[in-house]
């Protein structure tokens, strides 16, 4: 049995990005699952999210798709997924994500990912979960937001034990070597009392 069953991915919805990137989607999807990982999106069918899901799947992967009803036609729902959940709100969309997943990871993405992502940090900050995030710093992607992180620790706005609240890795397979080294959560996984 893999350490972590499910984990949740944020990434990118825009369908012009860097093929790289693409491809480092499909691959992450097609790693997760090789080691018999579920994974959990967005659960649309375009950009990375869209190259995710085809990789898991592709790889006879079980994947799970959480999308609200609003964003079923702009996202175009991924018909092919092992599950659909479509729920009423975004809010509602990130609880399930949560709930659903053992871990997380952060691949190249835009606003919605960086939302998705500082949430599941900051629930984390404030000790309501403790299951393990990696930011997948391909190609320096996230470079950016490290050295906005580090200047506001630098600023006394992020405590520097805030900093490891996360792992950085730069390769689509360290983000797997790093769910492997994570210690297990022993946070009860419910957010009721978010
Ligand atoms: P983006 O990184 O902006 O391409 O968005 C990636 C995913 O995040 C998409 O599935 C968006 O629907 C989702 N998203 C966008 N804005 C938000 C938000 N405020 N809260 C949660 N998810 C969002």
């Amino acid at each position: 049995m893999p350490k972590v069953s499910a984990l949740c991915v944020y990434c990118g919805s825009s369908n012009e990005v860097d093929p790289k990137h693409l491809r480092a989607a499909r691959e992450t999807g097609r790693l997760a699952a090789e080691r018999g990982i579920e994974i959990v999106f967005g659960g649309g069918h375009v950009g990375m999210m869209g190259a995710l899901a085809d990789g898991a799947l592709a790889a006879r992967g079980k994947v799970t798709g959480i999308i609200p009803e609003i964003l079923m036609a702009r996202e175009t729902a991924h018909e092919g997924v092992s599950e659909m959940i479509v729920v009423e709100n975004m809010h509602t969309r990130k609880r399930r994500m949560f709930e659903r997943s053992g871990a997380f990871c952060a691949l190249p993405g835009g606003m919605g990912t960086l939302d998705e992502t500082f949430e599941i940090l900051t629930w984390k900050q404030l000790g309501l979960h403790d299951k393990p995030i990696v930011l997948a710093n391909l190609d320096g992607y996230w470079d950016t937001l490290l050295t906005m992180l580090e200047f506001q620790t630098a600023q006394g706005y992020v405590r520097p034990e805030q900093m490891g609240l996360f792992r950085v890795v730069t390769s689509v397979g360290s983000i797997f070597d790093a769910l492997e080294a994570a210690p297990a959560p022993k946070i009860p996984g419910d957010s009721e009392r978010f």
